[in-house]
């Protein structure tokens, strides 16, 4: 059935869910599989841009609208949104220049068609960060980077599942860049398309921060500096797409359900603050630290607890496990 819930309430030994056209269903048990939330706009963007110049979810709509080809497009963040958004412009027809900025500039890699077989790790790795990344840059000497990230796919989610929040918060800020671009790669078809792209000076990317962003006619000033540069350099963009990637933060998140959970004390972050906080078993754990009995989540906003939990795979695997475990589904 088509509805949006917008509440879910502890009834009895179940749940109510409440729907925004007013319906109330009853169910002894509710899953959050509500996938990514969308991202979060950026500081630097005033709310006094011309219409049409920001597009805060470049998910929902035509980020291409209404462009000519001497428009430049300025994309927030080189990651896969970004790849994605550079990919639907130029079906578009778009011919203007398009620039990507983030941190640190850094892209996806393209996948290694040639790579047959990854050798399985004898046994999960231990250790702390600094040993982890050593043991993968000398397996990649050995057997190439791509097949050393991926042979730590088996024992990603028990590795995370057993690290201290400390070192998982650590990983965010430190590793979690370079990690993102190597293990979530692009077919080799799209990176030759990006690759054509920059060389044609259709697209670049660039590592620097956003310094501040506003109004220039019909379009948007953008005032940036490129890393290491102690100066900044300026642009006029007809359009700026958010590419930061999904939000995660459950207090922030705008989503009426959610809200709604957050403010009953239903759900609560995990302590990095990159979803809802699960158990091992996706039972969402309340505000005050007990596992709901009848309330679970699975899929993206759980990756506080597994951290590789996007891509589909990883999805179904969780999906089976949560269906064994709950009555009558399995
Ligand atoms: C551009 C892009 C490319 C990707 N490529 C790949 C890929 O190649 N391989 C791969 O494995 N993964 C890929 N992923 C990731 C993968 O698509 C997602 O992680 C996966 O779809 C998540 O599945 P899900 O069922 O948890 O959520 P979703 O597929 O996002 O579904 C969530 C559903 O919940 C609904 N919903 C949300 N809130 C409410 C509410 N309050 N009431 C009612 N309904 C609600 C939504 O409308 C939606 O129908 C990609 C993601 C993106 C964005």
């Amino acid at each position: 059935m088509a509805g949006e819930a917008v509440a879910v309430t502890r009834e009895g030994e179940g749940e109510a869910i409440q729907l925004a056209g007013g319906e109330t269903l009853r169910a002894d048990a509710v899953i959050l599989s509500i996938g990514n939330l969308p991202p979060i706009v950026p500081a630097v963007i005033p709310a006094d841009l011309p219409e049409g110049v920001f597009v805060a979810d470049p998910w929902a709509g035509d980020i291409a609208a209404g462009l000519s080809a001497g428009d430049r497009v300025l994309l927030i963040g080189t990651g896969l949104t970004a790849i994605d958004a550079a990919l639907t412009l130029e079906a578009s027809g778009f011919e203007g220049r398009i620039i990507a900025i983030s941190r640190r500039g850094m892209v996806p890699r393209p996948h290694d068609r040639s790579l047959l077989e990854v050798p399985n790790l004898p046994e999960r790795p231990s250790g702390g960060m600094a040993e982890m990344t050593r043991m993968v840059r000398s397996n990649a000497e050995r057997i190439g980077w791509q097949a050393a990230v991926d042979q730590l796919r088996p024992h990603t989610q028990a590795l995370w599942a057993s690290a201290p929040a400390g070192r998982r918060k650590r990983f965010l800020r430190h590793l979690r860049p370079y990690w993102d671009v190597h293990r979530h790669r692009i077919a080799p078809e799209i990176g030759e398309r990006i690759e054509a792209m920059q060389r044609q000076g259709r697209l670049s990317f660039e590592a620097g921060k956003l310094v501040s962003v506003e109004p220039s006619g019909a379009a948007a000033r953008v005032t940036w500096r490129r890393r290491g540069a102690d100066g900044t350099e300026e642009l006029t963009v007809t359009r700026i797409v958010n590419c930061t990637g999904p939000r995660g933060d459950v207090t922030r998140s705008g989503e009426p359900l959610l809200e709604q959970l957050a403010a009953a004390g239903r759900v609560r972050p995990d302590p990095c603050r990159i979803g809802i906080d699960v158990d091992e078993n996706c039972r969402v754990i309340a505000g005050d630290g007990t596992p709901s009995p009848s309330l679970y989540a699975i899929g993206p906003m759980t990756r506080g607890a597994l951290w590789e939990v996007v891509a589909v795979p990883d999805i179904r695997v969780q999906t089976d496990k949560l269906a064994r475990q709950i009555p009558g589904t399995a």
